[in-house]
C-alpha cells in the first residue's frame, strides 16, 4: 500500500484496540496503547499507538494526537532500558509499504539492541512465545513512570 489511501478500521491494531484480537498489553492511557510485537525483531520489542487517530501514518494524524503516542514512545523507551538494560534502544517508525510499512495504523516500534546480537527480521519470522512476552511486558510495565 501506498502513502495514499483511506484508513482501514478494521486493521489489526484498530481490532486490538476495540478488544476484537489479543494482544500482551506493556500499557494503557486514555490516548494510547503500548503492547507487545508478536513478530518481535528483538527481546523486548513494543508498539505504541494512538486508539482513536484513524491516521495511517504520521503524515495523516493531527499533532495532539501525535504528542500524545511520541510521549508515550519516550516513556516506553525509558521503562525498556530500566528493564532490560539493552545497550541501545531503536525507536522506528514506517510509512508507506516502501518504507517497510506492513500495518496501515499509526505506530512506533521500540526495539532493544544489544551489542553483537543482530536485529531479527521486520514482521516476518516466528510467532513469539506468549508466555515469555507477558514476562517482559510486566517486567517493562513495572518500570513506567
Ligand atoms: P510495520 O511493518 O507496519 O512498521 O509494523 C507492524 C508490526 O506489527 C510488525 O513489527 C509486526 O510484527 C507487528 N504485528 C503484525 N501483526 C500483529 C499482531 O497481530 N499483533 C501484534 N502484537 N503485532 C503484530
Amino acid at each position: 500500500m501506498s502513502l495514499d489511501g483511506h484508513y482501514d478500521p478494521d486493521n489489526i491494531f484498530a481490532k486490538i484496540v476495540r478488544g476484537e484480537a489479543p494482544s500482551v498489553k506493556v500499557f494503557e492511557d486514555h490516548d494510547t496503547l503500548a503492547f507487545m510485537d508478536v513478530f518481535p525483531q528483538g527481546r523486548g520489542h513494543v508498539l505504541v499507538i494512538h486508539k482513536r487517530a484513524d491516521a495511517r501514518n504520521i503524515l495523516e494524524i493531527e499533532p495532539e494526537a501525535l504528542t500524545a503516542v511520541t510521549l508515550t514512545t519516550q516513556r516506553i523507551a525509558r521503562a525498556v532500558r530500566a528493564a532490560l538494560q539493552p545497550d541501545g534502544v531503536l525507536v522506528a517508525q514506517l510509512n508507506g509499504g516502501e518504507a517497510g510499512q506492513t500495518v496501515y495504523h499509526l505506530h512506533f516500534h521500540v526495539i532493544p539492541r544489544w551489542q553483537g546480537v543482530p536485529m531479527g527480521r521486520h514482521a516476518s519470522g516466528k510467532m513469539a512465545d506468549m508466555a515469555e512476552l507477558k514476562e517482559l511486558a510486566e517486567a517493562i510495565a513495572l518500570e513506567i513512570s
